[in-house]
């Protein structure tokens, strides 16, 4: 996204001339323009990122920032900007970026969960060496919500519905561990991204006393992230060219074995067929659109261990690497009051998540008193239902071609 402020584009990378770039993490949805030939600017990501990133591309040129320190860049006009990172609790890497300068500030929040961290956000401290004279005045005053102060707050609003009351990933992950204990030993498929619950893979190999089997892609993923464990090891073949006797002796010894999305299923069925012990799992926060892809049990309905079973065996927890409902609000009563942009587009008629964004918009604006809130409508290629009224379109006219801004009206 370009920011509205400054040149800055953050996790948008087709942007020309005179804009600073910053990744606030290495999923591939946060990349889009990127690749190995990438000259556009500057680029600036968090240590472990920037890692993930060479991976990816090892000629990509990157400047690592640390977390909780205050840097002076400067722009194309003989200005400057400064930009202090914050951990977004969301996966290995991931950070908020707080830009401060002629503007005031304004926070950008990336992917997140909440941290408690995140309750002092308000108080932060430059360290005083490195205070320069945009921070030292925007910081002064961020927390008093004066004329520099924040100006904007960019929201990760990827579960901005009151729908959405997914339990901590540490309540989760002991609720699958407690599970399978009983279980124990057998094949564990957990389903994974490239990037993504390495925490809950080696929370279940600790509890287990077990290993997590990943490919070698996965084992240098999880390296940059710093997450260097014994309990990690290359799988000796992909799952689904294991042998009988492999997967037997796997279900034996007892593995967790992170696999591919895709791959969950045909793993289960390639090991359905060895007659070894096995069970699949899927940890994710769409795990409301799964019931309706794939005819599981409510997630209303979630038992007290926190999972639904589908009828083809596979265990669905609810797992989030992203904000509860909530977990917003309470966010958003941490800062100053500011306008909030939602970064990703809200609604949409027939997207494979879909839910209808207007509720979570106004319940959000009346819980966590957000002046405004700015979004932009998912493109959809059936116009018969829209999120919101066409009268709620911003008066004086969109930021983006389908952008739309609602306001608290006056005493509200
Ligand atoms: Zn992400």
């Amino acid at each position: 996204m370009l920011l509205e402020e400054v040149p800055v584009a953050v996790d948008s990378f087709n942007h020309d001339g005179g804009v600073l770039f910053f990744c606030s993490h290495a999923h591939e949805d946060h990349l889009k323009g990127l690749n190995k030939k990438w000259r556009k600017g500057p680029l600036f990501a968090s240590a472990i990122t920037r890692q993930l990133l060479l991976l990816k591309w090892p000629s990509l040129e990157i400047t690592a920032l640390e977390l909780g320190r205050t840097y002076q860049i400067p722009l194309m006009d003989g200005l400057e900007i400064e930009v202090y990172l914050i951990d977004a609790n969301h996966v290995p890497g991931s950070v908020m970026f707080l830009f401060s300068g002629y503007f005031g500030s304004v926070l950008y929040t990336g992917d997140f969960r909440l941290h408690e961290k995140h309750q002092d956000i308000a108080s932060l401290a430059p360290v005083r060496d490195l205070v320069g004279p945009f921070l030292q005045v925007n910081f002064g005053s961020f927390s008093k919500t004066g004329d520099k102060g924040l100006s904007r707050i960019y929201l990760d609003n990827t579960f901005c519905d009151p729908r959405f009351q997914q339990p901590s990933r540490e309540d989760v992950a002991a609720a699958i561990s407690k599970r399978f204990r009983r279980k124990w030993p057998c094949i564990i498929f957990v389903e994974s991204y490239r990037l993504g619950k390495e925490t809950l893979l080696l929370h279940l190999a600790q509890k287990l006393r077990s290993r997590v089997l990943v490919s070698e892609e996965r084992k240098k993923t999880m390296r940059a992230c710093g997450f260097e464990s014994d309990q990690v090891q290359i799988q000796s073949c992909d799952p689904l060219q294991a042998s009988e006797d492999l997967l037997q002796t796997e279900a034996l010894r007892g593995c967790i074995w992170a696999i591919s999305r895709q791959n969950l299923r045909k793993g289960m069925w390639q090991a359905s067929d060895s007659g070894c012990a096995f069970h699949g799992i899927r940890a994710t926060g769409w795990a409301e659109q799964a019931r309706k892809e794939e005819s599981m049990p409510s997630c209303e309905d979630l038992d007290e261990n926190l999972v639904a079973v589908s009828d083809d065996g596979v265990f669905h927890y609810l797992y989030s690497d992203h904000c509860s409902f909530l977990e917003l609000v309470q966010f958003l009563q941490f800062l100053p009051k500011a306008p909030v942009t939602f970064i990703s587009p809200v609604g949409s008629s027939e997207g494979t998540y879909s839910f209808d964004g207007a509720d979570g918009i106004q319940k959000l604006m009346a819980s966590a008193s957000v002046p405004s809130i700015r979004y932009s409508e998912r493109p959809t290629r059936c116009f018969e239902k829209t999120s919101l009224p066409r009268a709620k379109r911003k008066a004086e006219g969109p930021h983006e071609e389908d952008g739309y801004e609602q306001k608290k009206s006056a005493g509200a």
